[in-house]
């Protein structure tokens, strides 16, 4: 049993368009990719010229970052074409199926219902802090699921899954299907186990991602980290050049080691601020209670959210309504902000309060 067996088998030998900077890179004279000998005025970064599909340079930072052998990283437009190219290379439309347990991040649903792929929701346990039903998803799986996407910590929720959970499902799915576990919030958490088990596991892919913890998201940058197998599969059916060359630049400069040590104190930062919201919110009178959480954003549950949303809107505060009909209806989802952002919508809370 290889990764490969998980792959749509009219995928698995499949080259994928051959680009002109695929095929030779280097040389001094580049008459072969129909581009223009010149660039615009003030570009310094020669975008007449399409980008290497996947970077050398950066894919070389992102190695050393993960801890991770070049052949092992994707490099996306974000995490999310990661979960998008992984769903269309392993399901086959109208066959193939995910399992997913909201509430969790919604593109896993999304990427399969625009592939044709089914979808099998085993929700978390909502009694139990939203904690991953290990045992419902094993008895969920059925011969067509062929990825098992786990997030972890989990968005909107923000718990992380403990390391017993991921190793009980990395035994169960050996051969079944694929674990996706999606670690965009890795870096604000404790206890980040994915890397090391895709690396021992080739059933095993982690997400991760430039755009939460390193201040990315307007780049799109983001890393699969899998077997060299399931990469290759994935380079072929990617677009051509999926990186432009300014968010590669970008990211060059955000993987600096005087900018990573500045991305660390923030981090830093950030988990002080959530520390100090998740203690100042439940004094609030309408707060419920606030999930413990290892990402940069808290899951606050009130009597009754939507007066809540609308009143920081107002105020010109926006938070994030959960979907409906995930089970979260009395929540919000509060991202950490600044000191003073934060400052503005514990005062707002506590007006609010005043006011009603
Ligand atoms: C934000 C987020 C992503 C997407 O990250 P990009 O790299 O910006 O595409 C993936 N997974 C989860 C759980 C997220 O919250």
């Amino acid at each position: 049993m290889s990764v490969l067996d998980l792959v749509r088998e009219d995928l698995r030998g499949f080259a994928g368009y051959s680009s002109a900077r695929k095929e030779a890179s280097g040389g001094r004279v580049l008459l072969n990719a129909n581009e223009s000998p010149w660039s615009v005025a003030g570009d310094a970064l020669a975008l007449n010229r399409y980008p290497d599909p996947q970077p050398a340079a950066l894919i070389e930072r992102l190695s050393a970052l993960y801890g991770v052998p070049a052949d092992r990283l994707l490099v996306g437009r974000g995490s999310d074409e990661a979960i998008d190219l992984m769903v269309r290379a392993l399901c086959k439309a109208g066959e193939g199926e995910v399992l997913v347990s909201p509430p969790t991040f919604g593109m896993y649903q999304v990427c399969a219902r625009v592939q044709g792929a089914a979808v099998s929701c085993v929700p978390l346990r909502a009694e139990d802090d939203f904690a991953l039903d290990v045992e419902a998803v094993l008895a969920a799986l059925t011969p067509a699921t062929r990825i098992v996407f786990v997030c972890s910590p989990n968005n909107p929720t923000g718990g992380s899954v403990p390391r017993a959970s991921l190793e009980r499902l990395v035994e169960a799915l050996r051969g079944r299907a694929l674990l996706v576990i999606d670690e965009a919030y890795a870096e604000f958490s404790e206890a980040a186990e994915g890397i090391a088990l895709a690396l021992a596991h080739e059933h095993v892919a982690v997400l991760r991602t430039l755009s939460k913890a390193y201040a990315l998201a307007g780049a799109r940058i983001g890393t699969l980290i899998a077997a060299p197998e399931l990469i290759r599969v994935l380079r072929a059916i990617m677009a051509p050049y999926p990186l432009p060359t300014p968010s590669v630049d970008a990211a060059l400069k955000a993987l600096t080691p005087g900018a990573l040590a500045l991305a660390r104190s923030r981090i830093g930062l950030i988990r002080e601020e959530r520390r100090r919201l998740a203690a100042a919110l439940p004094g609030l009178p309408g707060v419920r209670r606030v999930l413990d959480s290892e990402a940069n954003f808290l899951a606050v549950e009130f009597d009754d959210a939507a007066p809540v949303y609308r009143a920081a809107l107002a105020a010109g505060i926006v938070l994030r309504a959960p979907n409906p009909g995930n089970g979260l209806d009395r929540f919000l989802r509060v991202s950490i902000g600044t000191p003073a952002e934060n400052d503005a919508l514990l005062t707002l809370l506590q007006s609010w309060r005043e006011a009603a």
